[in-house]
């Protein structure tokens, strides 16, 4: 029987890891909500809507139903890439930059309201993982299978330091760092659904077990 699954955690847990390596395991549909928050904050900073010093809300807010997500599978990278308006931003979204300014966008009411919107229909099928901040307390509180991931905030910070630098961004560790640190207080701090572990969801600490590890633990859960 197929289920929904709901991957929620601090910043760069792994969340996105584990979340594709089950949906290809069990020929689930992966949804990365971060990557919807970030194509919002992409949309905001390209229209003067938000800088690192100034937030105009209402201006963005204002601009919402101009904003058109969706996910386009690439059957290369057997992935599902975000589409801002039509253009492919999935390289434009994973930029320090986005990553510095997305807490704040994802701040706002309207905000969360149109993405958890979307979200939801996305799990009308059955089969689906998806991941992001809310997905066990606010999209899915029924999800048959709830995961909440952490690991300490250094081996986080470097694991997205590799990956920046991988993708070729020139980023010091600290700068990383901070972001990484910067995020989990914004995003666990404000009003609108802030991150917190729904009571049934499974705690995961990765800092020291593999990935294998993890994986294989989860599929036993979500086979169960
Ligand atoms: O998952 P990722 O790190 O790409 O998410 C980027 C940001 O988007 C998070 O730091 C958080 O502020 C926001 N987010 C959210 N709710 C979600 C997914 C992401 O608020 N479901």
């Amino acid at each position: 029987k197929k289920i929904t699954i709901a991957i929620d955690g601090f910043s760069s847990t792994g969340k996105s890891t584990l979340a594709k390596q089950l949906a290809r395991q069990l020929g689930y549909v992966y949804v990365d909500t971060g990557a919807m928050y970030r194509a919002v904050t992409l949309y905001a900073m390209r229209n003067g809507f938000i800088t690192e010093g100034a937030f105009d809300r209402e201006g963005l807010i204002e601009s919402l139903d101009n904003i058109t997500l969706r996910f386009v599978y690439n059957p290369e990278l057997e992935l599902a890439e975000m589409f801002l308006n039509g253009e492919n931003v999935e390289k434009q979204i994973r930029t320090l930059e986005v990553s510095k300014l997305v807490s704040y966008v994802a701040e706002v009411h309207e905000v969360r309201v149109k993405l958890v919107e979307q979200q939801k229909h996305m799990g009308d099928h059955k089969g689906v993982v998806m991941d992001g901040r809310d997905i066990g307390t606010v999209v899915f509180p029924d999800a048959e299978l709830k995961i909440f991931m952490n690991s300490a905030p250094e081996v986080r910070a470097q694991r997205r330091f590799k990956e920046l630098t991988g993708l070729g961004q020139v980023v010091t560790y600290d700068d990383v760092y901070k972001n990484v640190v910067e995020r989990d207080h914004v995003d666990t701090h404000r009003k609108d659904s802030p991150l917190v572990k729904a009571d049934d969801a499974i705690e995961m600490d990765n800092s020291n077990i593999s990935k294998q590890e993890q994986l294989d633990k989860v599929l036993v859960l979500a086979k169960a």
